[in-house]
């Protein structure tokens, strides 16, 4: 019988396909306590998946290129990390030696244990690791069962699936993808989590929030995803097919006539030009920016870089990177971000400060930087040499105040120095901005100015910090939204700011690919979108189609109101 499950939509399009539950915690738990003499070989066993898993996770990382590896590695590197933890390891051992418990029964207690640590923390950001605790463990009770019952992997092959489970860890949505899998529908979950953007970027239709999917479905049910509603239909009828095949033409169309859009220029309906910039790290993201008529990069992240590498990544390796960069885009300006470390991207080089109790408040980014001036120097060599073979911006994330700008421009005034006595002739001058992602920052703008020659607004830190909550944590889902009036009256600030001082204000958080924030950013004077280069067409078609001088006109009436619902309500009568 035809059933709709409704959800919140994380990433749109519609997928028609078979249902695979994946239940959470299924936790082989024989609860019978190990003989003496069976000791040794269940710790045996319990290694043999803990090292089957962390196989997975090296292959995993091995396939992944491009934007997803940018955006999954991260994810791997913490699960990574816990597998090897020694406090995990050693109460597992513990467990199985002195509590006689079987593999499974420790895996579950453990994660139990651990959970509750966790659920207790007051940090919303700790609190929220919780996830990848339990993802972790479950990727090793999954290796132990299929080491006992030779079950067939799960994950293999997913080709005409549509996943149905609790939560997914963005780094089996990556793998998952490549097999062939349709879409997600997911109990728990945020529009706004790493998965959700995962899926936004892959093209993969997901729901998050369906409360009672995994209860009301059952393996092979087939399901008609429809992310454009945010409902799952499950045994859809002949209307509903029909509904599906009606969306699956469009589609196509709607994809040629965005192909043709790539070598558009990009105004709006009344004409004003709009730079679109790419956020780009890898060649395949550089090879798309240029086919879909990218301005420029807006935000290159050379994190990607350093948390490859086992050890730091040299001059002249950073120096061929950049290079290739700048090469790749042919003579359109690239903007090369400084070393962003610390917080959550951990780096396997040590120079992150281990132990702080608030890492996002933390020594991260230009902070970082400038503890570590001799690692710094080497990264702004690389940059100015780079900056021989075409235009280059120089991006320095997580500033606060303007004596870290000036200390990157006594930095940068001395590696320049160096280069010359090395007889490297480099260009005149090279335009260094500041990312407004701190309050203060964007606050005080108007200082940095004075130092910076542009600016780019991070959305996704900004937001995260002006509203004290961790954008990945499910729970801040009513706090964590761009809308929010506090944000808006931010970001109208610091472009205005911009504009007075005639100087560039770019945006490059997740909004500025997001066609439904094309509008309101419009609205509060913003000229220069970066995205990810998967976006630039659809966020062209966006501004071809909106009126820039009447929805600067609807700028105060926005900025007016007081709560996000109201700012949405305005929008949704701006937008028809
Ligand atoms: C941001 O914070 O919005 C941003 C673009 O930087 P990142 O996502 O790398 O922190
Ligand atoms: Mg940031």
């Amino acid at each position: 019988m035809r059933l709709v499950l409704p959800g919140t939509l994380a990433s749109r399009g519609m997928a028609l396909g078979r249902a695979r539950l994946v239940q959470p915690s299924r936790y082989a738990v024989d609860t019978r306590p190990l003989g003496e003499d069976e000791i040794e070989g269940e710790l045996e066993h319990l290694h043999r998946a803990l090292d089957t898993a962390r196989q997975e996770l090296r292959e995993l990382r091995g396939k992944l290129h491009g934007a997803l590896a940018r955006e999954v590695n991260e994810f791997i590197d913490a699960h990574s990390l816990l597998l090897d933890d020694a406090e995990l390891l050693r109460g597992l051992d513990d467990l199985v030696r002195i509590g006689h418990y079987r593999a499974g029964a420790a895996l579950k207690k453990q994660r139990d244990r651990l959970a509750a640590v966790f659920e207790a923390m007051d940090d919303p950001y700790l609190r929220s690791r919780k996830e990848d605790i339990d993802q972790v463990i479950a990727r090793v009770v999954s290796a132990l069962q299929r080491q006992t019952s030779a079950e067939e992997r799960k994950l293999a092959a997913r080709v005409g699936e549509i996943l149905v489970a609790d939560t997914i860890a963005p780094a089996d949505m990556a793998q998952l993808a490549g097999n062939g899998l349709l879409g997600v529908v997911t109990s728990s979950g945020s529009a706004y989590s790493h998965s959700a953007i995962l899926a936004r970027s892959l093209g993969l239709p997901m729901l998050v929030g369906a409360r009672d999917a995994l209860a009301l479905l059952h393996d092979d049910d087939l399901i008609l995803l429809d992310a454009e509603h945010g409902e799952a239909i499950v045994h859809p009828t002949a209307q509903d097919l029909a509904r599906y095949r009606a969306w699956q033409r469009e589609a196509v169309a709607e994809g040629r006539r965005l192909a043709t859009l790539a070598n558009a220029p990009t105004r709006t309906r009344d004409g004003v030009e709009i730079r679109l910039l790419a956020n780009a790290e890898t060649p395949a993201d550089v090879a798309l920016a240029r086919t879909r008529g990218a301005d420029g990069v807006g935000l290159y992240r050379t994190e990607f870089l350093f948390l490859r590498h086992k050890s730091l990544p040299s001059e002249d390796e950073q120096f061929i990177a950049y290079r290739d960069l700048v090469l790749g885009m042919g003579g359109l300006p690239v903007t090369i971000r400084t070393l962003d470390l610390g917080a959550d991207k951990a780096d396997a080089a040590g120079l992150v400060l281990r132990g702080e109790d608030n890492p996002a408040l933390g020594v991260r980014g230009v902070r970082l930087s400038l503890r570590y001036p001799a690692v710094f120097s080497t990264q702004l060599r690389a940059i100015l040499r780079a900056a021989c073979y075409g235009p280059v911006r120089v991006l320095v994330p997580m500033v606060t105040q303007p004596d870290e700008l000036i200390a990157v421009r006594t930095l940068f005034k001395l590696a320049r120095a160096d280069l010359k006595r090395e007889s490297i002739d480099l260009p005149e001058k090279l335009p260094l901005g500041a990312m407004i992602e701190v309050p203060a920052a964007a606050i005080n703008v108007r200082a940095l100015l004075e130092h910076a020659d542009f600016l780019a607004i991070g959305t996704n830190d900004l937001a995260q910090y002006v509203l004290a909550a961790d954008r990945g944590n499910d729970a801040l889902d009513n706090i964590y939204t761009p809308l929010q009036p506090a944000l808006l009256r931010l970001l109208s600030h610091v472009i205005g700011a911009g504009r007075r001082a005639r100087k560039p204000v770019s945006l490059c958080g997740e909004i500025g690919g997001d066609t439904g924030f094309t509008a309101l950013l419009l609205a509060l004077g913003l000229t220069e979108f970066s995205m990810h280069p998967s976006q630039l067409l659809q966020v062209r078609d966006r501004l071809a189609a909106l009126d820039h001088a009447a929805l600067r006109g609807h700028a105060a009436r926005l900025l007016r109101a007081t709560t996000h619902e109201q700012v949405a309500e305005l929008l949704a009568q701006l937008e028809c």
